[in-house]
């Protein structure tokens, strides 16, 4: 990390600024292009925010930007996602913003799974342009590069054929017109270009036949042919590109070559990224149902932690995230980074599950357990608390979960330790002083458990039952200075 973006304050990492160099002068317009037949996960976020350090990195060095998420909502459903009715069979070959939501809380299956992704950039505070693929249609956007893919049609189907080893049918087009009568985009027969109307004839799949108009988003381009076509339309000057894309034959090499021979168009800068796992559960795959969505991780994180835990150290290298155990300490070099007041994310996870929502009493018990400075701010102590509940609740390994028992839960507790223990317990009871501090309570655990002669892990053991229910915990002297001293003797055995 080196420089800060002037206007949005996000660390620029090395990468991007090599990234910036390599484009140049502007004006510029950074893409990135995401399918919306599933939802949007964490992974796909890995390509905006590629995008977004490109774009950052460019405005920092007083470029003009353009900065836009292109989501495919018109493009024809293939197959369906995980949790998807059997009974969507039926919607197959139909446009996402054409078909209705599943679940119903949505003006289309599109939008079902692009806005909550759209809530999460909001969130995020990113600076870029929402647009959807079926509106660019319907606005003519993509009406000149369309008849111009049209008239190409040979050459276009030879790269295809040359690049992918394909062989391409014989009534190939690289436009696909929408059925009138069925609602499907695949199936139908391209019979002949009407330039002047700026539509083509098709037959559809029972041999009826119509006109579709390319100008007001009675169909699309191919997904291959659209690329290149719409790095054109909408001057696309850099992309990031997932390794589904970049392989041989894959669609960048297509849309390469269509780019320069059909669309007299520069291919954009580009930067492949590998993709993301999630620690434990492999590659993050909406068709395979492994789907860790950007909302769950602004439930336990900043948005500025979601950027660096998801673009990691290089994101051309494939890395999976650790929400799990080695979670706390990603947090802990987040928060020295960023320059937030220290306090352990652990010790967070243990205060915030101590006290509840109680922000009040969340700051007493930092203030006693010596970290200040971290319950000065109660507006982020509160956001902070938030997201170590969350991540308590969510992801926390179970010897970090927690919850301080009740006094009666205690003294059941209490009773089925044996009497060494009790007597310790009540000993260390009678010692404890309001005033004192994790470490001298960590002392006094100690000091009385070896003066009695009972072993140390029976003695913290019988603490760690009495005030939790387990047989270990966080740290006891910290933890037991963080509560009030009536909240102790109230547990502890008299
Ligand atoms: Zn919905």
């Amino acid at each position: 990390m080196s420089e800060t973006g002037s206007s949005t304050g996000i660390p620029i990492p090395g990468w991007a600024e090599k990234v910036a160099d390599s484009l140049g002068a502007g004006p510029h317009v950074v893409v990135s292009g995401i399918s919306v037949s599933g939802n949007i996960h964490a992974g796909n976020l890995r390509e905006v925010l590629v995008a977004e350090a490109a774009a950052n990195a460019l405005r920092a060095r007083g470029e003009e930007v353009r900065f836009i998420f292109h989501a495919d909502t018109i493009d024809p459903l293939r197959k369906l996602a995980p949790g998807i009715p059997q009974s969507y069979e039926e919607y197959i070959g139909h446009s996402l913003s054409h078909i209705p939501d599943p679940e119903g809380c949505h003006v289309s299956y599109a939008e079902h799974f692009l806005v909550p992704f759209e809530e999460a950039l909001r969130e995020m505070e990113m600076d870029i342009e929402v647009l959807r693929s079926h509106e660019l249609y319907e606005q003519g956007v993509y009406t000149e590069v369309t008849r111009e893919a049209i008239e190409h049609t040979n050459k276009l189907r030879r790269i295809l054929q040359d690049v992918t080893n394909r062989k391409m049918p014989e009534h190939w087009s690289p436009y696909l017109p929408r059925s009138e009568d069925s609602g499907k985009l695949t199936g139908n027969l391209v019979m002949s270009h009407l330039p002047e109307r700026s539509s083509v004839l098709y037959m559809d799949e029972d041999g009826r036949e119509d006109t579709a108009d390319y100008s007001r988003g009675e169909g699309k381009l191919g997904w291959r042919v659209e690329l290149a076509a719409r790095w054109k339309a909408l001057g696309v000057t850099f992309e990031p590109f997932g390794k589904d894309h970049t392989s041989r034959g894959g669609s960048t090499d297509t849309a390469d070559r269509m780019s320069r021979e059909v669309f007299h168009y520069p291919v954009p800068g580009r930067y492949e990224y590998e993709w993301i796992g999630l620690k434990g559960r492999g590659d993050m795959s909406s068709s395979r149902g492994i789907v860790l969505l950007p909302k769950n991780l602004l439930e336990i994180m900043p948005p500025d932690a979601v950027r660096r835990i998801i673009l990691g150290r290089d994101p051309a290298r494939r890395f999976d995230i650790d929400l799990e155990g080695g979670f706390p300490h990603f947090m802990d070099e987040y928060r020295a980074e960023a320059g937030e007041p220290y306090v352990p994310f652990a010790h967070l996870v243990t205060v915030a599950q101590t006290v509840g929502e109680d922000t009040d009493a969340a700051a007493q018990m930092l203030r006693r357990g010596g970290y200040e400075d971290a319950a000065r701010d109660m507006d982020r102590l509160a956001r902070d608390l938030c997201y170590a509940r969350n991540w308590a609740a969510e992801w926390a390994p179970e010897s970090m979960r927690l919850g301080l028992l009740d006094p009666a839960e205690s003294g059941e507790m209490a009773a089925n330790l044996d009497d060494e223990q009790r007597a310790y317990l009540r000993e260390v009871s009678g010692r404890l002083r309001a005033e004192m501090d994790g470490e001298a309570v960590q002392d006094v655990l100690y000091s009385t458990a070896t003066e009695r002669g009972l072993k140390p892990k029976r003695a913290f053991a019988a603490v760690y039952k009495v005030l939790l229910g387990k047989s270990s915990g966080p740290k006891a002297g910290p933890f037991i200075a963080g509560l009030t001293l009536d909240q102790v003797r109230e547990r502890f055995p008299v």
